[in-house]
């Protein structure tokens, strides 16, 4: 069986301040928070989904905001920046909406594209680039108009402490294809046409650590369950520890560290994120998994309330 992903599902990162990562992604970059629980190995951490209208793969990034936690740095062994792909056009937009949240905007280029750099309220990197491909997300947020609004991940730069065998694992394991390479990067590009381009820095890059500000894996798209038993053999066939597949809910999904470092996970597509609430109410209600609800009064006492509102900025 010839196993390809279609590229990243997910992106999860740490955070301190939940409500200031929920004014960040939701207002500000105008994503929908498509779930709010908790984390099932720390229920007293909330884990929030930020995404398209859906929270489709390819869209969601998520956090573990844990207040007081320390402070992590930015290098090899991680996810170095999480890249956004808005519509043609759309970049001036959000220079100017993002320095009127007095945010900090650098540009760099890439094989040719432009690229907005700057980072979130813990200094995790982000980029916006403009991309043809990719459905127009059908949810904005704070006054942005839909032709502007973020669709989705337009992939992710991956620091790697051993880039070839990172390379060799996106290629041989993963089903990527290498498009493209110049003095400082390898780009590589799957068949999807959201979360489908992934930059790896051809130098070997010093570890980073592991706190708020970073990422902390990278999840890649598996078809349906039964892919996913195969992928989970495929990853294991290639030299690598899958972990047995765990059912998150939202996805099922299996978890191996790749030789550059970096904490890679296969999730399923399915079944998304209207599993356990209407696609009209996502991410308005604590969400617990059934093993949980009995403690649910002690669980929402414990967690700092949040919510999606307006914040103030003059860029928009
Ligand atoms: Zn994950």
């Amino acid at each position: 069986m010839t196993l390809q992903t279609n590229g990243i599902h997910h992106i999860t990162a740490f955070a301190r301040d939940p409500q200031a990562n929920v004014d960040f992604y939701a207002s500000i970059l105008g994503l929908r928070l498509v779930k709010r629980t908790i984390n099932f190995d720390a229920p007293e951490v909330y884990h929030l989904y930020f995404g398209n209208e859906a929270g489709s793969p390819g869209t969601i990034i998520t956090f573990f905001p844990w207040p007081n936690s320390r402070k992590g740095s930015v290098g090899g062994g991680q996810v170095g920046a999480t890249v956004y792909a808005v519509p043609k056009g759309a970049l001036p937009y959000w220079e100017q909406r993002l320095t009127g949240f007095g945010i900090e905007v650098g540009r760099a280029t890439r094989f040719s594209e432009t690229y907005l750099q700057f980072t979130d309220n813990e200094g995790l990197r982000l980029e916006l680039v403009e991309r043809e491909e990719g459905a127009e997300s059908a949810w904005s947020f704070g006054g942005i108009p839909p032709e502007r609004a973020i669709k989705g991940f337009g992939g992710a730069v991956l620091f790697s402490t051993n880039p070839q065998k990172t390379m060799q694992t996106l290629e041989r394991l993963l089903g990527f294809e290498k498009i493209a390479e110049d003095a400082e990067y390898a780009r590589f590009r799957s068949s999807g046409d959201i979360g489908n381009i992934v930059d790896v820095p051809l130098a070997a890059m010093d570890r980073g650590r592991d706190g708020a500000g970073t990422v902390h894996h990278i999840a890649w798209r598996a078809q349906d369950f039964e892919q996913h038993e195969h992928w989970r053999g495929k990853v294991a066939e290639y030299g690598y520890h899958p972990t047995p597949i765990v059912d998150r809910q939202y996805f099922h999904a299996l978890y191996f560290r790749e030789s550059g470092g970096i904490l890679f996970e296969i999730a399923t597509d399915p079944p998304g994120f209207a599993r356990d609430e209407p696609f009209e109410a996502l991410g308005e209600k604590l969400m617990l998994p059934e093993w949980f609800e009995p403690h649910r009064d002690q669980i929402e006492a414990n967690l700092l309330p949040i919510r999606v509102r307006e914040v103030e900025g003059s860029g928009s």
